[in-house]
């Protein structure tokens, strides 16, 4: 992509009204743009970020057996009154009545929904296990919105519904969830801790919080001090069947606030941190609360009917974007991770009155466009002190910086964004340098 054809409308002064770094950041990199509180409108960048960890989570919930789907974001209040939750959920419910003063709502999440969908279709344990997922738009009418995209009132999330005949396979279809969340936060660079919680209004038993730690996080959090310490994934996934792979991660100590009890924490004051955390995602099983609420029963082999036994996983697909910002970033700007990059490399050249320099950076772009290597082409009239900075503001893992100085010698600059390490390369090193990695 070249910049003068690409819709980057970066901010030269820090945004007032913006507390973290990760919301500066954003509206700095001209990624987001504010709508209205806690509705943001999407910007060519921040756009390409979202959509890649969309798809990261979107390929390890279809590794997992889960199969996607797209309910609506606007629900009829009917099937929320027969679970209760229409007058549960309080204000954060947006109500909405249409032309002919039916009730509505903007769904805040989809447990009603998707047991609607069940119920009317499956009725034998045959077709179980089925977990169901999609990822769409949410509401909820935060009383404080904040932060940026990270609590927004108008946000996306990633949500999947676990049914199962009873609570062993239940289980079983929760740890593969578990799983999956791990390498989900793996791939996007992050190191995020499953935490017992509380199971809040869905209710249940079984709840993880999966948490990003950040001295801005809004959770406040507790967990045994060498956490971190034999947390290989694929190690422990080679070594271990999946119950035991969750217990492993399970056996050191994590909770949030709501669930943690200074007086029954078995851990010593000394080996716990107390720090406070961002919640990327999180898991429940609450066993047949909506299946029994909205009847949805199964056949089992003994030809008995029960209620189907539920969970629900949800990620914050949006609030990751800041999340991995607020874990990601220095005095310069973003830092992304590889994966979750707008793009992959950014291409700058210094001097755009130099014929030459306009020539090799045509080049490279034109090579690394045919390989298919997502690449960000610097081709404004600007200072190469102004695009220079932009390139680390934009926190691209790889610049490619182009003067006339280096390409005498027929070399250009590879700076690593993360490290500031340059090389010197050969301008052919440098195409296969991106073509084999
Ligand atoms: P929180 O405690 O942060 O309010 P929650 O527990 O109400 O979140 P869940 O119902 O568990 O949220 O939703 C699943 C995920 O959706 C959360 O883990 C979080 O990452 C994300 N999420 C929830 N609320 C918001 C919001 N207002 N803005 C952005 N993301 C959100
Ligand atoms: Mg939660």
């Amino acid at each position: 992509m070249r910049r003068t054809n690409f819709f980057i409308p970066t901010l030269r002064d820090t945004p007032k009204d913006a507390q973290i770094e990760s919301h500066r950041l954003m509206l700095r990199a001209g990624m987001i743009q504010q709508a209205s509180a806690g509705i943001y409108s999407w910007l060519p960048l921040g756009f390409r970020s979202l959509k890649k960890i969309e798809q990261i989570v979107r390929e390890e919930q279809n590794a997992a057996g889960a199969q996607e789907l797209l309910m609506p974001t606007l629900q009829a209040a009917d099937l929320w009154k027969e679970s209760g939750r229409y007058e549960d959920y309080g204000k954060e419910l947006l109500r909405i009545t249409d032309r002919h003063d039916r009730d509505m709502l903007y769904g805040p999440t989809n447990e009603e929904q998707i047991t609607e969908i069940f119920r009317s279709h499956v009725k034998s344990y045959k077709a179980l296990p089925m977990n169901l997922y999609h990822i769409q738009w949410k509401f909820r009418d935060e009383v404080r919105p904040r932060f940026g995209v990270m609590r927004g009132r108008e946000f996306l999330m990633k949500d999947a519904y676990s049914f199962d005949l009873n609570y062993r396979d239940a289980v079983h279809s929760y740890n593969k969830m578990f799983l999956a969340y791990l390498k989900t936060y793996e791939r996007m660079g992050l190191k995020a801790i499953p935490m017992m919680a509380d199971s809040g209004p869905i209710g249940g038993d079984m709840s993880h919080e999966f948490v990003i730690l950040a001295e801005t996080g809004e959770s406040a959090v507790f967990y045994q001090r060498d956490w971190f310490e034999d947390k290989n994934l694929s190690a422990l996934e080679e070594a271990a069947n999946l119950q035991n792979l969750v217990d492993g991660y399970l056996s050191k100590y994590a909770a949030t606030d709501e669930k943690h009890d200074p007086l029954k924490c078995p851990i010593d004051e000394k080996d716990l941190i107390s720090t406070r955390g961002i919640e990327v995602g999180h898991i429940f099983y609450f066993g047949t609360k909506y299946s029994e609420a909205l009847g949805a029963k199964i056949t089992g082999p003994d030809g008995d009917e029960a209620p189907v036994h539920m969970g629900s996983y949800g990620v914050g697909v949006s609030r990751l974007v800041g999340a991995i910002i607020e874990a990601s970033h220095d005095e310069k700007g973003i830092v992304w991770p590889e994966a979750v990059s707008p793009f992959r490399v950014g291409l700058v050249n210094i001097k755009s009155d130099d014929k030459k320099c306009v020539e090799v950076c045509e080049d490279v772009y034109s090579s690394f466009n045919e390989t298919k290597l997502d690449i960000l082409y610097d081709d404004r009239d600007e200072r190469a002190g102004a695009k220079l900075n932009d390139m680390d503001l934009i926190g691209l893992p790889w610049q490619v910086i182009v003067g006339p100085r280096g390409i005498k010698s027929g070399r250009v600059e590879l700076k690593n964004r993360r490290s500031g390490t340059t090389e010197d390369l050969p301008i052919e090193t440098l195409k296969q340098r991106f073509l084999t990695t």
